[in-house]
């Protein structure tokens, strides 16, 4: 079977300090919980509980205030002790709600109760998806109900858009999206038939990549079950594969050699879809996430299924605790993921990983001057010489250059294979912004 890719740079990343992709372990129920009212792209969740009233696990706890903002649910049990608020790394101020847990629990441990939704309308089914607070979780954290409800308005003929399943493990850190499909196939494939319902198309990709082709037949075969038209399209694993922009011209390449007409694109990714199925099927909001910890500071790294707003302290603890102080820790992948200072930071729907690394795992954090090997230029995905722009903006910030930095996707390819240890993408990055 053919292997598509996107055409030039990239990099293989290996990283032993993931944890294994061994079944994921369920997380203890942390004593405290803490709730972010930003889980997603857009304002607050404005609160409709308070400090001093119970709540029972599932139930909505903050409500979703226009554009990209998203339903917030209980994730146990308990009674709401305080509110806290913090400035997040972009200089938003976020709020929480404090849980302590107490109480009985509502869906652990029973038996869950089935909903057929074969019969809904499409309008309802995006309305149940609103309703359960379900965001992008692979992505930025946009409320999926807006993201399906802009396909008719950008797409006049619904009937060529093609659903794409994600399942691209282009960085190690993915594993627990692999666990993820592994424990809950079912979930996944129904949640993309029922995607594929709420949008009115019919037609689905399953991309994954070819070391897991044995995953990739087991989701057609689920498929099948269906009866809609569905297909695998094997990807290669090098990084930024699973990016939008890289799987688009894979996926292009797909479309030709197989003859196909799959018009534009819609990508959902397997924790999604798992939420989908969960919201329409059980009628359950987000509560928990598969989150892959680990990292050279950490005893036992494990992928986990925990529950939203484990602190990140509790997830190392579950682990082991650390080995040594760690220099460094990461919400999401070292090659992607975001700096924390705090580790009492909570996980949220779109955490996939946290990482904690000593400094031999960092290669040193002191910064030298440019050596020219020319190395970031051979791993851009889109063509940048990142050596240069990085002078550039340094000397002297143009418009021009802040255009062409506007091209750069922030994969951070370039930054890895940097012996002087330069901040490229952040300072190309944050050039874009300014312009
Ligand atoms: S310049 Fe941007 S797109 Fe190119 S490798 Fe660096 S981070 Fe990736
Ligand atoms: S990889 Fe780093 S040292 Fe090498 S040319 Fe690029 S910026 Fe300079």
């Amino acid at each position: 079977m053919k292997v598509y890719k996107f055409p030039q740079g990239g990099i293989t990343f290996e990283d032993s300090t993931v944890p294994p992709k061994t079944p994921g372990v369920v997380a203890f129920l942390p004593v405290l919980s803490v709730i972010p009212l930003i889980q997603h792209t857009g304002g607050k969740a404005s609160p409709v509980v308070a400090p001093g009233d119970r709540v029972r696990e599932g139930m909505l706890i903050a409500r979703a205030q226009g554009l990209g903002s998203a339903n917030v649910h209980a994730s146990v049990p308990g009674e709401v002790v305080r509110t806290v608020s913090w400035e997040t790394p972009e200089g938003i101020t976020n709020e929480g709600l404090v849980i302590r847990l107490g109480g009985g629990f509502e869906k652990l441990g029973k038996e869950e109760k089935i909903f057929h939704w074969e019969e809904l309308m499409p309008f309802a089914l995006q309305q149940l998806i609103a309703e359960y607070g379900v965001v992008e979780m692979e992505g930025s954290g946009q409320p999926l109900a807006e993201f399906l409800g802009a396909i008719h308005s950008r797409n006049s003929d619904a009937g060529t858009v093609a659903l794409v399943v994600r399942c691209v493990f282009d960085d190690p850190w993915l594993a627990a999206d692999y666990v993820l499909c592994q424990e809950r196939l079912k979930a996944v494939v129904e949640g993309s038939v029922i995607i594929c319902r709420s949008v009115q198309i019919n037609r689905i990709v399953y991309a994954v990549s070819y070391r897991e082709k044995a995953l990739g037949n087991m989701l057609l075969e689920e498929a099948g079950n269906y009866g809609i038209p569905a297909s695998l399209m094997l990807t290669e694993t090098r990084y930024p594969q699973k990016n939008r922009r890289e799987l688009e011209l894979a996926l292009r390449n797909y479309e030709k050699s197989e003859g196909l007409s799959l018009g534009s694109f819609l990508i959902i990714g397997p924790a999604t879809l798992a939420a989908v199925h969960d919201a329409i099927k059980l009628k359950k909001p987000i509560v928990d996430r598969y989150i892959a910890v680990g990292g050279s500071a950490v005893k036992n790294p494990q992928v986990l299924r925990a529950r939203i707003g484990t602190r990140l302290r509790d997830l190392f603890d579950e682990c082991g605790g650390f080995v040594e102080e760690p220099q460094r820790i990461i919400l999401g992948s070292p090659l992607s993921g975001r700096q924390v200072t705090d580790l009492d930071e909570p996980i949220v729907k779109t955490s996939y990983a946290a990482a904690a690394l000593l400094e031999k795992q960092i290669g040193g954090t002191v910064m030298r001057n440019c050596i020219g090997c020319g190395e970031c230029r051979l791993v851009c995905p889109v063509a940048l010489d990142p050596e240069a722009l990085y002078k550039e903006i340094k000397r002297l910030q143009s418009e021009a250059t802040g255009l062409i930095a506007a091209e750069c996707h922030g994969c951070g390819c370039c930054d890895l294979v940097c012996p002087s240890r330069l901040p490229l993408s952040t300072v190309i990055q944050d050039a874009a912004k300014r312009t």
